[in-house]
């Protein structure tokens, strides 16, 4: 039999392994409690907003980088001793109506949205008939967008009725700029015979179809200054007035509260002499009657209290004022959280 005799030397040399292997287990055990805890009590959730080039897609991450910037605050472990926190991301979407759906069906809680189609979804009319949304909420309004049709200078358009013969780009299916393209043709007494033909590009695909000359002009409703518009201006491209007074566009902006008359003043795009006058919707956030007030809550006061961090997210921010995000082009009711942080911060 082997006998293994320890000194007292090699005896403290072990104990002194097993005390650090024990305590590093220990704190592994530790580590691996606390990140449960996080993980469980870690909260995700989805703001669906429009394509990687547009103003969509800023606001929605915009808004994600405010609320995990006050993430560190005491609002996110509002009951003590939890690690409460709520994460969110805003992948790129098809926009307004696609967002609004998602919403629906509950797959995204927040998103982005023209407020005609907020005001559509939520009375059931237009697009949404039969399909209406009563627990769609308003959440808070962002930044104007015109509507503008550009079209490149070798296709030689002035205004909508030069479209006539022309290969336009309507928009894909579930953007609001496909649907408000459809009511501005409507409007126009035009149907998609008027153009040569039609195609449904995304609001990122349309610019380089553009410039490439594959498409004579699109329809987009969209916040200035945009880095894609500029990029359409420069490879020789141009916003085009569209004519208010007294035409049928006036009739729209008469007979909707989510319309209203535009401009895009001169200069905004490298070669741009004079103002683009047109009508326009706002971008809105939306969410469900079904979200957490909590939740609406949290991302309200985000918004709001690093407001000139947020509105310094995007130059389609610059002109944001609290009082009117409040107010402008929300047709939904607002959301009760939302509403709780406006009382507390006496904007209400
Ligand atoms: N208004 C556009 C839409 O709903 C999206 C604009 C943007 O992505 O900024 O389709």
């Amino acid at each position: 039999m082997i006998r293994i005799v320890l000194n007292n030397n090699s005896r403290g040399e072990i104990m002194k392994k097993i005390i650090t292997s024990l305590s590093s287990a220990l704190l592994i055990f530790v580590a691996s409690l606390s990140f449960t805890t996080v993980t469980k009590s870690a909260e995700f959730f989805t703001i669906g907003t429009g394509g990687p080039t547009g103003v969509y897609f800023q606001t929605g991450n915009a808004i994600c980088k405010m609320l995990h910037k006050s993430a560190t605050s005491k609002d996110h472990g509002r009951k003590k001793g939890t690690a409460k926190a709520y994460r969110c991301t805003a992948p790129s979407t098809g926009g307004s109506n696609y967002n609004i759906g998602q919403i629906k069906d509950g797959e995204f809680q927040f998103g982005v949205a023209q407020s005609d189609w907020q005001f559509h979804a939520y009375n059931g009319s237009s697009k949404w008939e039969g399909k209406q949304f009563s627990n769609l909420r308003a959440v808070f309004s962002v930044h104007n967008e015109p509507f503008q049709i550009w079209a490149r200078k070798k296709a030689r358009v002035k205004d909508f009725k030069g479209l006539e013969g022309k290969v336009v780009n309507i928009g894909n299916p579930g953007s609001g700029q496909r649907g408000t393209m459809e009511v501005l043709m409507e409007a126009m007494g035009v149907d998609n015979s008027y153009f040569k033909s039609v195609t449904e590009l995304t609001s990122s695909e349309q610019v380089k179809a553009l410039c490439d000359g594959k498409i004579d002009a699109y329809g987009y409703s969209v916040g200035f200054p945009n880095g894609a518009m500029e990029q359409a201006a420069t490879c020789a491209a141009k916003a085009l007035p569209i004519n208010l007074t007294g035409g049928p566009v006036q009739g729209l902006i008469d007979g909707a509260p989510y319309y209203a008359a535009a401009t895009i003043p001169a200069g905004t795009y490298t070669g741009q002499k004079k103002d683009v006058t047109t009508f326009g919707v706002k971008a809105t956030v939306v969410t469900s009657a079904d979200v957490s007030e909590e939740l609406v809550y949290l991302v309200t006061k985000a918004v709001f209290e690093n407001f000139d961090d947020f509105r310094k997210q995007h130059p389609a921010f610059g002109p944001l004022e609290k009082k009117n995000m409040i107010a402008d082009g929300l047709s939904a009711p607002l959301h009760p959280g939302a509403i709780k942080y406006y009382k507390e911060a006496g904007l209400m």
